[in-house]
């Protein structure tokens, strides 16, 4: 066979597909390879995506030629398969997913270097204790001479003579410094026998060197991390080369959990969040490329990570809604793991105390393997759950708290034991209203409600994050302090709770209280030592925390979640609180849930209450498989947006005028959302549903192609949406 003369090279930017080069005499290239190439005026990088003879039809082509090889491993074939799939699933342009996965332009640079020093020859300089002092730092890590001076406490110039004189040696480091390697063999808690099967049980699963998923399915606190630390260990011990990939809701990437991992590997994982500077991601791009860094810790979008060597993939929470991408290419970041470890014949853990039907449904039909942990291990117990029928125990007026859950958290403020109170919403109020002409404050150019936020006298727009100061007149009718609150927001339960509880320390945990990993730490840290009595939280509250004096949960207002036409609004409620009132007992001392419902006859709330989570399921998916909904059929959404109502419903009829005729596909709509306006575009929504079998990805790239949109009209496309606004 001849060597190749081509290369179709794929340019990380809006681009259907790849573009063909010559490839100079020489020039080491092959699928994967990371190259400069030219395009249009300029030279781009992008990456070779095949590699091929010239043939008769090449010839008369005017192609030009590659530049450039980047000095950057070449991308693994499973993650070239990866952008394919994901592009071709999610019905979006191949460049734009490659796009994800070159997500750190700077490492395809070489990285910048600095000088760091180590001892020299010693017996050329007079020692003093200043120089003592240096010497004695050298041998603490790489530094260079300002972090070395620091170090030592001296001036930098002692550093300068010494290095002139040949007492210190000069060395040209990367700044990207390697990650301390993690240690597979350190022994982790001693497993109790359930926990050690489950482990043994994912181990096997590891330890077959090819795709192989499972689903973790433990109550929560019964150590589903403990167990996934050991299959870790596993791959980690087994192949010096493996590297491992979890993926975390963004929000449960506290730093308690990292330093979890920590004190299990001896070594901090590398992380990858939108938290991480432009250094700290190119940093973990290389040493990920190279195969150096071998735990990751990330969101979802490190998926697009490019793994030298990925073994295993563990997905915790995996229920998790914030799992969907909703910006951009719209991807579920826990079904496109699957992918992954496919792609990658890798192994794959789903965890969660909750999960998801489509995941359930996956387990019992022996597609995953299900692996169970049913009790929280040693004295800690699972925390009963009841409810508070508001309609018999009203709160006083203006209030939201009732009488018996008041009682229960004096019981066991009482005890000097801690009290959370779960109401995920953000601010002081989620409407205002003129109580003289009943104007409700909206945004200007989205179909929202302005919720108050009172320590910040705003009104702020949460999808967004447009605000104004509070208006001290009504912008209607021009009254003065007719602006009213309507519904409560944690500052609002706050102010309640203080009155009633005016001698304990009362805390707010959401986005507003605690913007950076730091404040999340600190509140965590006063709240595990005891400091707050009462925390009154958002969903930031309800996952993954472990507080031992935590005994009492009250969930302010379960039935929330179970308005509006959305499929899972049943599953999510489910979910949400059994992890929130998770969070209640989970060390010596028992706990309990207390849920304030108006519904406590809701098939969700009685399941939560009666544990019967197997009979809430099989209920679930009854109704969905009456539906033809997920798990058993597929959705699909098309979602127009223009600069006028007209465009955006002259844009869905086009489409829906043309929808193909599938036998075994719906097509609904074209329908004005809840959400018709956003950022000042009007929007549309046409849902599909379509049997299992049916491809709804080729089938809508396809229909795209038969309407030509004007230029000013969007359309997005949700393969499998979770939100229908
Ligand atoms: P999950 O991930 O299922 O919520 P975790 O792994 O976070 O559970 O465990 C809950 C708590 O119980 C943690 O503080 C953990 O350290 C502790 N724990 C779990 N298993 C054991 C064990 N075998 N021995 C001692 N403590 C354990």
């Amino acid at each position: 066979m001849s060597a190749p003369h081509l290369a179709s090279v794929l340019f990380p930017m809006p681009v259907p597909e790849p573009f063909d080069y010559e490839i100079p005499a020489g020039m080491d290239i092959g699928k994967g390879t990371l190259v400069r190439a030219p395009l249009g005026t300029r030279s781009m990088h992008g990456v070779v995506w095949d590699v091929r003879a010239k043939t008769d039809a090449d010839e008369n082509r005017k192609l030009k030629a590659v530049k450039e090889v980047l000095d950057v491993p070449p991308l693994p074939v499973g993650v070239l398969e990866f952008v394919d799939f994901v592009a071709r699933y999610c019905c979006h342009l191949q460049g734009v997913v490659l796009r994800m996965v070159l997500s750190s332009p700077d490492a395809l640079c070489p990285s910048p270097t600095h000088t760091t020093y180590r001892p020299g020859d010693q017996t050329c300089i007079k020692m003093t204790e200043a120089r003592q002092r240096v010497f004695a730092a050298t041998h603490k890590g790489h530094f260079n001479a300002a972090e070395l001076a620091r170090a030592a406490n001296v001036s930098p110039g002692v550093i300068k003579t010494l290095a002139d004189a040949g007492g210190l040696i000069a060395d040209e480091q990367s700044v990207d410094r390697p990650f301390t390697q993690p240690h597979p063999a350190r022994e982790g808690l001693t497993l109790t026998p359930i926990q050690r099967d489950a482990a043994h049980e994912l181990i096997a699963l590891t330890r077959q060197d090819a795709f192989a998923p499972a689903l973790l399915d433990g109550v929560t606190g019964s150590g589903k991390t403990e167990v996934y630390f050991d299959a870790i260990a596993d791959v980690l011990r087994k192949d010096p080369k493996a590297q491992v990939l979890v993926l975390l809701p963004e929000i449960a990437l506290t730093q308690d959990v990292l330093a979890r991992f920590e004190t299990r590997f001896g070594a901090p994982p590398a992380e990858w969040h939108s938290e991480r500077t432009k250094m700290q991601r190119r940093r973990v791009w290389r040493e990920v490329a190279n195969g150096r860094a071998r735990i990751v810790v990330g969101a979802r979008s490190a998926l697009f990570l490019p793994f030298a060597d990925l073994r295993l993939i563990v997905v915790d929470e995996e229920h998790d809604s914030s799992y969907k991408q909703e910006d951009g290419v719209l991807y579920h970041a826990r079904d496109m793991a699957v992918a992954r470890a496919k792609f990658s014949k890798a192994a794959i853990i789903l965890a969660s105390a909750t999960p998801s039907l489509e995941t359930m449904r996956n387990a019992r039909a022996g597609r995953y393997a299900h692996v169970c942990l049913p009790a929280r291990p040693g004295a800690a117990v699972l925390p009963p759950i009841s409810t508070i029928d508001l309609r018999e125990h009203p709160p006083e007026a203006g209030c939201w708290l009732s009488p018996p859950l008041i009682h229960a958290m004096a019981q066991t403020l009482s005890k000097q034991e801690q009290c959370l109170l779960f109401l995920n919403r953000r601010g002081y109020a989620p409407l205002t209203i003129c109580r003289k002409c009943g104007e409700r404050m909206k945004a200007p150019d989205s179909a929202t409600y302005l919720v108050e936020h009172r320590y910040s006298g705003r009104l702020v727009c949460h999808l967004t994050g447009y605000s104004i100061p509070k208006p001290k007149h009504c912008p209607a009718c021009g009254t003065a302090d007719s602006l009213h609150p309507v519904g409560p927001g944690v500052e609002r339960l706050y102010e309640e709770v203080t009155g009633l509880f005016p001698e304990q320390n009362v805390e707010i945990f959401s986005s507003d209280t605690t913007k950076h990993a730091d404040d999340v730490r600190a509140l965590i840290a006063r709240m595990e030592t005891g400091k707050i009595d009462i925390l009154i939280g958002t969903q930031m509250a309800a996952k993954g925390h472990n507080f031992p004096g935590l005994t009492l949960v009250g969930v302010v207002d379960a039935d929330m979640g179970l308005h509006g036409a959305d499929l899972r609004a049943g599953e999510r409620t489910y979910q949400t609180l059994a992890q929130v009132a998770g969070r209640a007992g989970r060390a010596d001392k028992p706990g309990r849930a207390i849920l304030q419902t108006h519904q406590p006859d809701h098939e969700a709330i009685l399941a939560l209450c009666s544990g019967q989570r197997e009979t809430f399921i099989e209920a679930e998916l009854s109704l969905r498989e009456d539906m033809g909904f997920p798990p058993f059929g597929r959705l699909a959404a098309l979602i127009f947006s223009a600069a006028t109502e007209h465009d955006a419903q002259a844009a869905a009829q086009a489409f829906a005028a043309v929808a193909p005729l599938v036998e075994g596909v719906d097509v609904w709509g074209p329908s004005e959302p809840p959400l018709n306006r956003v950022r000042g575009r009007w929007r549309r929504r046409l849902l599909l549903r379509a049997e299992p079998h049916i491809d709804l990805s080729a089938m809508i790239s396809a229909w795209r192609t038969r309407v030509k949109l004007h230029r000013n009209v969007r359309v997005k496309v949700d393969i499998d949406p979770y939100s229908f606004l």
